[in-house]
């Protein structure tokens, strides 16, 4: 089929809620992508911070045709051996007890919102149950996740809103003790804001709201969505922060590009959940739980991918930053942690993102301005190079 009637037929049959580039992929490997016309592409977005061993890693794939031909699914009626042994990893290497599974970002703070929910009733005195979250944030797309996120677009035509949760300025701690009230039960953060513009909270902002958690016995909750599974150079940017939440959710990363979620708890706020508290029919089934043991071991082994992913995040933020030096009236701000950068433009960057597509090279925009990179973990130098010398003969041509 030509990629006219492909995309006429995309038009036809599938709803309406994302504007495409007119580009059917069909293969990648690695760092790359191949569309229908057979054109190659350098992927630095990587399915949106998903990819993070790079297109088709073959452990993940061989663990997935594996378990494809033992079992697909079971329902949670019964034990199975791959999500446990998941779940036994997350677990030991986080600050956490138990793990519950779902198949996506969204679900997984659904989950964790409806645990802190549970819990404050059970555990917390009088009537607590209010969540503060941050403006700008971004939590999914159900009704409670968008009520979560702090940003009125997503949320525009969908009220009424879910009652009981109240926003707060990023990396503000006077603005999260004010709004702190006999009603609230927890916070609710990104460590880094991801879809808000890769906006990095101050040294010791995230310490202190610890603090301010621990003294109201408010829960904290961190979405690790996009941050998690060593996107940051550590297995969880928690651990870059010196913090420790109660809640932690996970999904993106999770599966290598199979879709998987999860939301973990220390022990005691989980036991706010019995049979029959949450339930998911695909949560935790064998296959997506295949594909994440392969992708936390292959992760883990020797530490070499988050070695990688630390060495690569400051020479990809250097590069940015020569660019910037070039182009001090268009961009403003280069920042990033790891392999999640971005680069703050003072116009819009979709021209810029079609320019570097048109040359090969994915790339996204996000929050309007700020181009984000979050290129699978094992990227390397010299395609760094490459994405860096197209992005400044873009910006040479468009500015
Ligand atoms: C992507 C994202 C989500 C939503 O995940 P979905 O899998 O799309 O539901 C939630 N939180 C953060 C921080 C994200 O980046």
């Amino acid at each position: 089929m030509d990629v006219k009637k492909i995309l006429e037929e995309s038009n036809h049959y599938i709803m309406n809620t994302y504007t495409r580039f007119p580009l059917v992929l069909r293969k990648g490997r690695g760092m790359h992508v191949w569309s229908s016309d057979g054109k190659e592409y350098l992927d630095f977005v990587g399915g949106i911070a998903v990819n993070i061993l790079g297109h088709c890693h073959p452990k993940v794939v061989i663990a997935l045709q594996k378990q494809a031909q033992r079992l697909l699914h079971v329902s949670n009626l019964f034990h199975n051996e791959p999500q446990i042994k998941l779940a036994k990893l997350l677990v030991e290497h986080s600050f956490a007890d138990k793990v519950f599974f779902c198949n996506s970002g969204a679900e997984a703070n659904e989950a964790a919102i409806k645990l802190a929910r549970k819990y404050a009733k059970e555990n917390m005195h009088g009537n607590r149950y209010e969540i503060i979250t941050a403006l700008n944030s971004f939590h999914g797309r159900t009704l409670a996740t968008l009520t979560a996120t702090g940003q009125k677009k997503f949320q525009k035509g969908f009220e009424p809103l879910v009652p009981g949760f109240r926003h707060v300025e990023f990396d503000d701690i006077a603005a999260l003790r004010k709004a702190i009230s006999d009603e609230t039960c927890a916070v609710m953060l990104e460590p880094i804001q991801g879809e808000g513009g890769v906006r990095l909270p101050s040294a010791g902002y995230l310490m202190e709201v610890q603090e301010e958690c621990r003294e109201h016995e408010l829960l904290l909750i961190l979405d690790e969505v996009q941050t998690g599974m060593g996107r940051t150079g550590s297995l969880f940017a928690y651990e870059d922060f010196g913090i420790v939440p109660d809640v932690m959710t996970l999904a993106k990363g999770l599966g290598a590009g199979f879709p998987i979620g999860a939301m973990l708890a220390t022990n005691k706020v989980a036991s706010a959940f019995q049979p029959g508290s949450h339930a998911s029919t695909f949560g935790g089934n064998p296959l997506a739980c295949a594909a994440g043991i392969a992708t936390v071991e292959t992760l883990l082994e020797d530490g070499f991918v988050l070695d990688q992913c630390r060495r690569m995040g400051k020479y990809l933020v250097n590069g940015l930053e020569e660019i910037k030096k070039e182009y001090p009236s268009v961009i403003t701000d280069i920042r990033g942690r790891g392999l999640l950068a971005g680069m703050e433009l003072t116009r819009e960057c979709g021209a810029i993102v079609k320019a570097c597509m048109e040359r090969g090279v994915i790339i996204n925009c996000t929050a309007g301005n700020v181009l984000r990179f979050t290129p699978p973990l094992i990227v390397q130098e010299k395609e760094i190079d490459h994405m860096l010398d197209i992005l400044d003969d873009v910006l040479g041509r468009l500015s």
